[in-house]
């Protein structure tokens, strides 16, 4: 069962940027809380480090610009740099030329920082959805090859439901793909239900997250999972959230360093990009 490649990921941002916060702490609160990214990532490295597993790291272009050592390392470590924006903005708020100017920013840092070409984007909470389906022709002008933000569920926040549940061709012109990968999810009767990522990964069984691996490794498909480095942070700062939002955001954080481990000892994992390399080489050599 191991020897799929699955595409791990982690959103690298700091705690307060989650969107759930949106409102209690503002842009102009930023520079005032206190930055913990920096630990954060260093527990998931050193984690990936023991495993011998390389991921794929979507960083936030307001971090990239204020940990410059800390993006440099995670390139040097032989992990994925990809894009997540930089202001953490979800697409549904902005106007194309707004988007394209947050996400050429953040391009621009995370590049010249660890000195390759960035290829994967991933929008703040998966706002990539039927009103800005657009985004995906504007990455691809901005060179991406993939992007990673429609999850195939029905959510408050985000999501298609129906689309795709396996990587696919999103925008393909001049012989040049986006491909888009989607979050892990489980097929059930009249149902897909996500698994294996952020909150799904923190809150539910792990034998959920398992099963759901599994059954898309059985098909010869790849599964993406993700999570954020804040998410094994056992000391986060608490805030005050109404109880549903609390159990979302707080829950399964202290048993989520185990399952992650758990996750690289069982299955095989490698950056996002090489996953979707592979897929399409294995495509043009089939011809399907
Ligand atoms: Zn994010």
């Amino acid at each position: 069962m191991k020897s799929i490649p699955n595409a791990l990921s982690f959103d690298l941002e700091e705690w307060f940027h989650a969107e759930v916060f949106a409102s209690l702490f503002p842009r102009e609160k930023w520079g005032e809380l206190e930055s913990r990214s920096e630990a954060q990532a260093d527990r998931v490295l050193a984690l990936l480090a023991t495993s011998g597993v390389r991921a794929t790291f979507f960083i936030l272009g307001w971090i990239a610009e204020r940990k410059q050592s800390l993006v440099r390392r995670i390139a040097a470590e032989g992990h994925e740099i990809g894009c997540h924006g930089y202001s953490h903005t979800m697409i549904t708020m902005q106007s194309r030329a707004e988007f394209r100017e947050d996400v050429k920013r953040a391009k621009a840092v995370l590049e010249d920082l660890s000195g390759r070409q960035v290829r994967g984007y991933r929008a703040p909470t998966f706002s990539v959805t039927r009103e800005t389906l657009w985004a995906l022709e504007l990455l691809w002008e901005m060179g991406f090859a993939y992007d990673s933000s429609i999850y195939p569920i029905r959510h408050d926040r985000y999501g298609i439901p129906g689309s795709p549940r396996v990587p696919y061709i999103a925008v393909e012109r001049e012989g040049r793909a986006l491909w888009e990968f989607p979050g892990a999810t489980i097929r059930l009767p009249g149902i897909t239900l996500p698994a294996a990522g952020g909150g799904y990964l923190r809150l539910f069984p792990y034998s959920w997250t398992r099963a759901a691996i599994r059954a898309m490794n059985r098909r010869g498909r790849p599964a993406s999972i993700f999570a954020h480095p804040w998410e094994f942070d056992v000391e986060l700062p608490r805030a005050d959230l109404p109880l549903l939002s609390r159990i979302r955001h707080y829950g399964g954080i202290k048993v989520n360093a185990r399952k992650l481990n758990r996750l690289l000892r069982e299955f095989c994992f490698a950056p996002m990009g090489e996953v979707v390399e592979g897929i399409a080489k294995e495509r043009e050599s089939t011809g399907r």
